[in-house]
């Protein structure tokens, strides 16, 4: 067996792990205005034209998700996994990488996704919604880090993972991590959505689950 170029891999969820951009497709559900008013708000946060903590609020706000819809996009996102990934993750911890999930989404709605492969709750980072006793949307977690655009690289900076650290996603708080020097290195995940700002800037472009595999664990000659 090769030697992996990363012992740590962090994984993006929205538009990476899974083909769904979750807040996005909340907003579908609710159709109209609200849908493209979210969606070009997403579409600014994860380009880099606007900061994720300018967005966050207004956005969830506007689509005051329930629990059913969130229960609704958990299936979604696991309905849309990437293909590859589980048996990519697999083998990677097979090798002895350490793979962790950090997302800016909504944590019981990738939940069921991330321990369907094989994450322990512990090694998933994302944003707690709250609901009332009827189900009710009644806020997120303001204090989670994950909602400002610096987040996913304070969380990892907060950890003690083995290195070289690998992150890999689609969206400008994903690059934020090797910026803020918490990754050493950064692949832009472009299988569902390339987003030139942050493909320009990365260190490594990833199609597929695949070229992810073969990106940490070179095959021997
Ligand atoms: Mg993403």
């Amino acid at each position: 067996m090769s030697t992996p170029r990363f012992l740590t891999v962090v994984l993006d969820v929205d538009s990476t792990l899974s083909a769904v951009e979750g807040i996005d497709w909340l907003a579908e559900r609710r159709g109209g205005e609200t849908a493209s008013f979210v969606r070009r708000l997403t579409a600014d946060a994860m380009s880099g034209r606007q900061a994720l903590q300018d967005v966050y609020e207004l956005r969830l706000e506007r689509i005051a998700p329930a629990l059913e819809d969130v229960r609704a996009l958990s299936d979604a996102y696991r309905a849309n996994v990437a293909s590859g990934a589980d048996t990519a993750i697999a083998r990677l911890r097979r090798s002895g990488v350490r793979v962790i999930a950090i997302s800016g989404g909504l944590r019981q709605a990738i939940m069921p996704l991330c321990r369907a492969l094989s994450f322990v709750d512990e090694d998933v980072f994302a944003v707690n919604l709250q609901w009332d006793a009827k189900g009710r949307y009644a806020g997120f977690d303001r204090a989670s880090p994950l909602v400002s655009q610096d987040g996913k690289a304070a969380v990892l900076r907060c950890l003690v993972l083995p290195r070289p650290i690998l992150a890999v996603g689609d969206g400008s708080t994903d690059l934020a991590m090797k910026a803020g020097a918490a990754a050493d290195t950064f692949a832009a995940y472009t299988e569902f959505v390339n987003r030139p700002l942050v493909a320009a800037a990365a260190d490594h472009v990833l199609t597929s689950f695949d070229e992810l595999l073969t990106f940490v664990l070179p095959p021997l000659e």
